[in-house]
């Protein structure tokens, strides 16, 4: 079953990115090699949201035109044809982060269902992704225990409300066989997230695997509860879909954990997550009968090990169990080269108008400049194929 592929393979990586497309995405990268400029524009970012000034323009022309796909499903359904094209299926994601209210959250939840009829529609093979705090207030999911709910009649009322949601999403995601990954966010709403979802995938997992739960490995907790929903999984008889990611909120998990003065969830430095992460992975395609797989990462050397491990472990049918996820404008290297050597290969691809879309568009910003040699290594391999193009 050797299947040696190229990950640093230009040529194919960068297939679908027109010439002007190519230089436009150099001309960003560069800029987010500058920590003076990614602060600087993060700080007018605020601005533009605080004070609704008009760099909408602007910020469409740049950073949004890179990480997401356009401001509505129209412009999605491009990049998604395109992606399908070469063989590489979508997660839908649409965005629209930090707006707390019941009016937004119903939006929220028609639009995640009118994203599930979409993509069966477009293409059965791709996704659909869920943040579950665009469905209800995050500071009321924190407040809840779901061990010890029941004297609270309000509160149990509005659970039950917030579970009937997940619960439609789930229902219609089976009916039209889409698979749902459900992220993972802050710490502090994750165990309630954690149980609805884990009730989902009893519910809707029995025959194929469609809920997808999201593991943060730069959590101290995750390998141990990995296991036990491993150990609950084989008591009932249910299938697990597992999305495992590293995670994205190093920083707002330490800050939040020095605010409530207890210890940080996060683990201390770069390495035990990477380890916790691979570990993860290990464990995941060990158990491959029971869990399908999304490794959702552009790290290539984890990329890498996995392959080695389906090969190790000759997991035949990987394309059915073990996926690869990158974000939408992000190491196109792995997705397109793994996408090319026949494995199941996905692109996040995020869309949603420009101002809500600017907390996650923060997010890669930040994540590009921070993260030690990321955005060097994606613009070495852009201007490396605009060599190639002699451009
Ligand atoms: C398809 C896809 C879906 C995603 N979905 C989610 C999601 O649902 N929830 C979510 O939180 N994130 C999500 N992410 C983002 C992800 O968690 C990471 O932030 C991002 O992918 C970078 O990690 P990496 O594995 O790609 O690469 P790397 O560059 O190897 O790792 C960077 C990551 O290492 C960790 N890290 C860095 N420094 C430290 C430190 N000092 N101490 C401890 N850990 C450290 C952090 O998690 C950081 O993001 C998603 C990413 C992808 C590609």
């Amino acid at each position: 079953m050797e299947n040696k592929i190229d990950l640093n393979n230009v040529q194919v990586a960068f297939k679908y990115k027109s010439n002007s497309d190519l230089k436009k995405a150099i001309f960003i990268y560069n800029l987010l090699q500058k920590p003076l400029i990614v602060k600087s524009l993060t700080k007018l970012t605020n601005l533009v949201l605080k004070y609704k000034l008009p760099f909408k323009y602007f910020i469409r022309k740049t950073v949004f035109e890179i990480f997401c796909a356009g401001e509505n499903r129209k412009k999605a359904r491009l990049t998604m044809n395109h992606l399908k094209q070469h063989h590489v299926h979508t997660v839908l994601d649409y965005v629209a982060e930090g707006d707390k209210s019941d009016i937004s959250y119903e939006r929220n939840l028609e639009t995640i269902l009118e994203n599930i009829q979409f993509v069966s529609q477009e293409n059965k093979e791709s996704f659909v992704g869920v943040k579950l705090s665009g469905l209800e207030d995050v500071d009321f999911i924190e407040s809840v225990n779901m061990e010890s709910i029941s004297s609270d009649l309000a509160k149990q009322k509005r659970i039950a409300d917030f579970i009937y949601k997940v619960d439609e999403i789930c229902q219609l995601a089976l009916e039209k066989g889409v698979k749902v990954y459900f992220d993972a966010e802050e710490r502090r709403t994750q165990d309630v997230y954690d149980f609805i979802v884990e009730k989902m995938m009893v519910k809707y997992n029995a025959e194929s695997v469609i809920v997808y739960n999201t593991l943060q490995m730069y959590m101290k907790d995750r390998i141990t509860y990995l296991r036990n929903i491993i150990e609950n999984a084989k008591e009932t008889n249910t299938k697990l879909g597992v999305k495992l990611v590293r995670g994205a909120y190093v920083e707002k998990e330490r800050e939040y954990a020095k605010f409530k003065g207890v210890e940080s969830p996060v683990f201390e430095n770069k390495e035990y997550t990477d380890k916790a992460f691979n570990e993860a992975v290990e464990i995941c395609l060990i158990e491959h009968e029971i869990i399908n797989t999304c490794l959702a990462t552009h790290n290539q050397l984890s990329v890498e090990k996995a392959i080695e491990l389906i090969q190790k472990l000759k997991i035949e049918d990987h394309y059915n169990k073990v996926y690869f996820s990158q974000l939408f404008g992000m190491s196109d290297n792995l997705t397109f080269n793994l996408a090319q050597g026949r494995y199941n290969a996905s692109k996040y691809v995020p869309y949603g108008e420009v101002e809500k879309a600017i907390p996650y568009l923060l997010r890669r910003a930040e994540e590009n400049s921070s993260i030690e040699g990321q955005v060097s290594r994606e613009y070495e391999l852009l201007v490396e194929e605009r060599k190639r193009r002699m451009l």
